[in-house]
């Protein structure tokens, strides 16, 4: 993943003038601009690469306002036994005000209630571990209990290594859950953000009924260079990112992110369950 993911060593001249934070580069197409011209929704002006948001920052763009009631936020990890992961995870929730890396609940969207999951890489990489298991899985139950469309965001690292075990069990249950929801007949919508890799994109990432990407976002499994080191071929530039897998028809359709609720609005709509 490193490979794809190097940001422009050298800025200009110019640029090493100015106090940092008020020039950024784009990771995708490293275009070098000032902070402000991202916008709110935090989009490259040249590319159209979504940087990455954290949870909140995505639920304002995407949820009708104070419409959304948090599920499961106090739920956080006992006694983790790993050597150093109490204190990464201590950081992590300082860090980010999250309990893990993802936030889940009910909300409406275009007025349209719905069930939505939100993964935020800035905790532990969004990695797998045990609680975001458990909430995505409650969340698929909630929509299944209250017959609501699931909406989930996802952005991983994959697998949550201090949890070993338990993390890869985590995309067993969620794909149980997933598939007694969608037994049901209920509707799943995922969003494929930057970045989605490992057991995340091996499971519930890939099992939407309607699949969305945002521009350029890297998706995949195995990191880029172990497949290189594996296949002994150099790979293509865009390999992971949103528009080849949209190309090999994993994915149905791009949508720039203030593009996105609208999108998401429309597409609930039409799936919506006709009251007979
Ligand atoms: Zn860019």
């Amino acid at each position: 993943m490193g490979a794809v993911h190097q940001f422009k060593n050298e800025p200009s001249d110019a640029a090493k003038k100015v106090p940092d934070g008020l020039f950024v580069d784009c990771p995708y197409c490293h275009t070098h601009f000032y902070e402000k011209q991202l916008g709110p929704n935090k989009v490259c002006p040249n590319c159209g690469y979504g940087f990455r948001l954290t949870a909140q920052e995505r639920l304002e763009q995407i949820v009708d306002k104070d419409s959304f009631r948090e599920m499961d936020a106090d739920l956080s990890l006992q006694n983790p036994d790993f050597p150093g992961y109490a204190e990464k995870l201590h950081k992590a929730q300082h860090d980010t005000h999250l309990r893990d890396a993802v936030v889940t609940g009910t909300a409406k969207v275009k007025g349209q209630t719905v069930a939505i999951g939100v993964m935020d890489s800035h905790f532990v990489m969004g990695s797998l571990g045990t609680i975001v298991g458990e909430k995505i899985t409650r969340l698929f139950e909630r929509g299944l209990q209250d017959k609501l469309p699931v909406v989930l965001f996802t952005a991983s690292g994959g697998a949550r290594m201090q949890e070993g075990i338990q993390s890869l069990m985590q995309m067993a249950k969620i794909s149980g859950a997933l598939a007694q929801f969608q037994e049901a007949g209920l509707f799943y919508l995922v969003v494929l953000t930057d970045p989605t890799t490992g057991g995340v994109t091996a499971s519930f990432a890939m099992d939407g009924d309607v699949t969305l990407a945002e521009p350029h976002a890297l998706i995949g499994f195995a990191g880029r260079r172990v497949i290189e080191q594996t296949v002994h071929e150099k790979l293509p530039a865009d390999f992971q990112r949103a528009e080849s897998l949209m190309e090999q028809g994993f994915v149905d359709a791009i949508v720039k992110r203030d593009e996105l609720a609208d999108t998401i609005g429309r597409l609930l709509k039409l799936h919506q369950k006709s009251e007979v």
